[in-house]
């Protein structure tokens, strides 16, 4: 069996321990990855900091010549990083799967390396000189889930090298493979010690987060666990961008055509089986057209193939793991004893692998596990609503913040309505839709920070005021 190695100060480190890593289609093993411990940790943060005045003091356009030589690797390797990527993680090839990820991770670097943040003039006369200068924060930290692995490293890492920073990168324990495969790559086309990889182990994550050598932590991962790394990296006062949990809703307004919308409405909620902060995960639906709706969305799942996303023409695939297999078959049968209506799926099938049929929930309400918190699995439950004030304050009623949606024909009204959710995005008869220049991060218990464009690109730096 394959043993992953990690890449520190650019060379390949292996452990001494190991953990088998299993494909989520049918429990086999896919490859071993390193046992990360706390001196290896110090090894990395060790390597990024020798490495830390280099590359901080390259003129911009050598580092954004490097961001496009990471972009460059990562399409001449695509293919081999997305068969690893659905191995591990179980997500198809096709669709908005592996290679959909694969080519999302090269478009977010090529973005990134072409954004820069100049030197601000606040007064440059004979009374004053005052410039506004972004400098690295030193080593950064990246600690990444399992839903897309390779992109989410992708978002941490690319804005924090571009921005004159080094990095240590740490991946989920279930999909490290794919991670550590890529951080070699991408490590061999930059100088040693600027991208470094660890893998996960129980003293990994918590040495990262209370590490002195570390200015930063870049976090994306659920709300529970964004807690503690806030706690851990109090003591050192470390700079912080949490990307947390969702419980996105969206609002289908009388008017609606549910046919056209049933197919935006479905990706928004089923992209990566649910496993998505941001999908759609509560969707709130006028009574008017509320039957339509439920039967429009039913049309729609029953034409998606969901099976081993090594094969070519399914477009969803298992769940990750049995954790949250439990936790969304737990939160579909609760729903159900509590009154709810199972429109299609709700029963996993047997055999091996974690899969579980694409399940519209009907006749939800708040109160049932399904609707109040994240299920983040394929399980959509659907709520009547009657009165829009009545939808919007229900939509606002939960602890995060993450996305919102508002499904009209009215643009006007659609506008003003999105305004009021309290969300990081509001979106407008679609869901999830994200682009490398426009800032994304959540509100609420969703996280602290946001990611993406110049803002994003802000988050990874630290100001300092030269003042004649
Ligand atoms: P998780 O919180 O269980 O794990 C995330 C990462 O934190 C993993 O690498 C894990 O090993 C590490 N970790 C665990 N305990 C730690 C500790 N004490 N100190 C430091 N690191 C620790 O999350 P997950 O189950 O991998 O991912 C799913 C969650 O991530 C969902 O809630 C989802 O909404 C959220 N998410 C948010 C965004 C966003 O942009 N807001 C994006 C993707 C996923």
């Amino acid at each position: 069996m394959k043993k992953y190695a990690m890449t520190i100060g650019g060379r390949s480190v292996n452990a001494s321990d190991h953990f088998e890593v299993l494909n989520p289609a049918n429990g086999e093993v896919v490859g071993l990855a390193p046992k990360t411990t706390a001196a290896d940790v110090d090894r990395a943060v060790a390597a990024a900091r020798a490495a830390f005045p280099a590359w901080s003091a390259k003129p911009s356009a050598e580092r954004a010549a490097a961001c496009n030589a990471m972009a460059d690797a990562l399409k001449a390797n695509a293919e081999e990083l997305a068969q690893l990527l659905t191995r591990e993680q179980g997500k198809p090839l096709s669709g908005l799967g592996s290679r959909f990820e694969l080519g999302g991770a090269e478009g977010w670097t090529r973005y990134t390396a072409s954004i820069d943040l100049p030197v601000e003039v606040i007064q440059h006369d004979d009374n004053a000189w005052i410039e506004v200068h972004h400098k690295p924060v030193g080593v950064v930290g990246s600690i990444t889930p399992w839903n897309w692995p390779l992109m989410i490293a992708i978002w941490h890492v690319v804005p924090a090298i571009r921005a004159g920073n080094c990095v240590v990168l740490k991946p989920s324990p279930y999909t490290p493979l794919s991670t550590l495969r890529m951080g070699e790559i991408l490590a061999a086309v930059l100088p040693p010690g600027v991208l470094n990889i660890v893998s996960d182990g129980p003293e990994a994550g918590p040495a990262m987060t209370s590490h002195p050598g570390i200015g930063k932590i870049s976090f994306t991962g659920s709300t529970a666990t964004g807690r503690k790394v806030m706690s851990s990296a109090a003591e050192t006062l470390k700079r912080l961008t949490l990307e947390l949990g969702g419980n996105d809703a969206g609002i289908v307004l009388p008017g609606c055509d549910p046919a056209k919308i049933a197919e935006g409405l479905f990706w928004g909620a089923f992209i990566n089986n649910g496993q998505t902060c941001a999908a759609l995960k509560r969707l709130y639906v006028h009574d008017s057209l509320y039957d339509a709706t439920c039967e429009a969305l039913v049309a729609f799942a029953k034409t998606v193939p969901v099976g081993d996303g090594l094969d070519e023409k399914n477009l969803l695939g298992p769940i990750q793991n049995r954790m949250q297999f439990d936790k969304v078959s737990g939160m579909v049968d609760a729903a159900r004893a509590a009154g709810a209506r199972i429109l299609t799926g709700g029963v996993a099938p047997n055999g091996p692998g974690f899969f579980y049929p694409i399940t519209l929930i009907a006749d939800a309400t708040e109160g049932m596990d399904i609707v109040d918190r994240e299920q983040f699995g394929p399980a959509l439950p659907i709520i009547r609503y009657s009165n829009v004030e009545d939808a919007i304050a229900r939509a606002n009623a939960s602890e995060n913040g993450l996305g919102g949606s508002i499904w009209s024909s009215d643009p006007k009204q659609a506008r003003a309505l999105a305004s009021r959710l309290e969300s990081g995005t509001a979106w407008i008869n679609k869901h999830g839709d994200i682009r490398p220049d426009v800032p994304f991060g959540g509100v609420k218990a969703s996280g602290i920070g946001v990611e993406f464009a110049r803002q994003g690109l802000e988050e990874n730096t630290v100001i300092q005021v030269i003042h004649q």
